[in-house]
């Protein structure tokens, strides 16, 4: 005889600045608000709504003024933390909130350059850099601003998928289990999920997104005056210090938020110019610690995800199949690569430096080793030349299958056939869809 099973109810009575940390684990588990007024990494959670975690899902659930919280299934784990620092991010809101103001002053008495904060969140892995940054847009919003949030982290791609560098106008707060809307992200792809793997193209990338920034700034006073808050990768040694440095430059940052290492905060202080504010925080006891293989996982999910959707939201992306054995002016589409070898300088061209190798747009022949790479598409008008290096792309494919004896390739596409482009630029971001 089959028993009832009756879902396991727990209740976490949270006092003031206390907040509930919770894992996930294989099932769905309902959390619901019962009393008092909580947030989750800075969305507010309507009282009594059920909201469906996923398994996986990691958070917490914070409280300024106390909360009573009701948990329906079975966590990994769950428990309640006194000591977090969101006392100190709030501090952090309420600075850049000071910094706004002085914007929309200035903009209210005809100042149309009035420039709003511009916050560069950095430190090593796992230190909470996307949840701070996650939080301080939230709050922003909650205070009626519109931010850009620019991700500069191609390893778990916040708003796009892993292997770009992104930015986003944010206009209403994240979602609880889905983070930002993300429909209107402009992404750029790097072509991996690890800058070291072509740093220059990195910086170019920064540089790129950090003019677009200022364009969007420039046409609206509003969006300047919200200000820009920059999430980066956790690399910062050696070049990847560098990259930062370049990023700090290129955003024309005023202030850097380090998490958590002391020598960083001590590196910015000697290497950036007086006027940019160094701070440095403490990461919270919650934040996950993951191994490679827990990154590679959370890779792999965001982009099922982008494909695919989620339980509550599903897509259903098509299977495409297109032969490459015809002309190259007759393939309905070809791929193109930003980066090729080394050339010695003996057999490099006129005028070209050893570092333009490795932003150089080459074409790619289509063999089995693009089987489970993932594609970026490029605008219908873009043609294999250098412009594509600060093309954003228009959508992300991923090469399922590669038939040489045929010549033909099959791609998972969110959009049917025909493909809104003929142009795709080759990644070495692997997907492989088991689904
Ligand atoms: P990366 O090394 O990829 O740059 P990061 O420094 O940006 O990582 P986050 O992605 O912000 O770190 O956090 C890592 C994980 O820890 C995320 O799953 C996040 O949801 C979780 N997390 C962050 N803060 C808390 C918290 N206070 N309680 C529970 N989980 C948390």
């Amino acid at each position: 005889m089959e028993l009832d099973r009756q879902p396991v109810r727990s209740e976490y009575r949270l006092n003031e600045d206390n907040e509930l940390r919770l894992e996930i684990g294989n099932e769905d588990v309902i959390v619901e608000l019962v009393e008092g007024v909580a947030e989750v990494f800075g969305t507010p959670l309507a009282v009594h709504k059920r909201y469906t975690f996923p398994p996986g899902f990691r958070c917490s659930i914070f409280t300024y003024q106390g909360a009573l919280v009701e948990i329906i299934g079975k966590t990994e784990s769950a428990y309640i933390a006194t000591q977090t620092p969101m006392a100190i991010y709030l501090n952090t809101h309420y600075g850049l909130e000071m910094h706004r103001q002085i914007a929309l002053k200035k903009l209210a008495m005809g100042d149309l350059t009035a420039r709003g904060p511009r916050i560069l969140l950095t430190g090593p892995m796992d230190v909470g850099k996307s949840t701070v940054s996650r939080i301080l847009l939230n709050y922003a919003i909650r205070f009626g601003h519109t931010p850009i949030y620019v991700d500069l982290d191609p390893g778990q791609g916040q708003i796009s998928i892993p292997g770009t560098v992104s930015a986003l106008l944010v206009c209403k707060p994240a979602d609880i289990v889905e983070n930002f809307d993300r429909t209107s992200t402009l992404a750029f792809s790097l072509g991996s999920t690890s800058p070291a793997l072509n740093i220059e193209y990195y910086k170019h990338l920064i540089q790129t997104v950090a003019n677009l920034v200022d364009e969007k700034c420039a046409f609206s006073p509003r969006i300047n005056a919200s200000g820009v808050v920059i999430n980066t990768c956790g690399w910062i040694k050696d070049s990847g210090y560098h990259a930062l440095l370049v990023a700090s430059k290129a955003f024309k940052v005023d202030i850097v938020v380090v998490l958590d290492n002391e020598l960083l905060f001590n590196n910015f202080k000697k290497d950036l110019p007086n006027f940019v504010k160094i701070v440095h925080e403490p990461k919270s006891g919650g934040v996950e610690v993951r191994s490679t293989a827990q990154r590679a996982a959370s890779r792999n999910r965001c982009i099922q995800n982008y494909f695919y959707g989620t339980k509550h939201s599903p897509f259903h992306p098509f299977t495409i199949e297109f032969s490459y054995a015809k002309s190259e002016e007759e393939q309905e589409l070809y791929i193109a690569r930003v980066g090729t070898d080394k050339l010695p300088d003996s057999c490099l061209p006129f005028g070209m430096t050893v570092e333009d190798h490795r932003t150089k747009v080459v074409r790619v022949s289509i063999d089995s080793s693009l089987k489970d790479k993932v594609l970026a598409l490029m605008p219908a008008n873009a043609a294999i030349d250098q412009s594509l290096i600060s093309t954003p792309a228009i959508g992300f494919i991923v090469i399922t299958d590669v038939d040489v004896e045929k010549k033909t390739f099959t791609i998972l596409s969110p959009q049917p056939q025909p493909l809104p482009t003929r142009l795709a630029l080759y990644t070495d971001v692997s997907f492989i869809d088991d689904s």
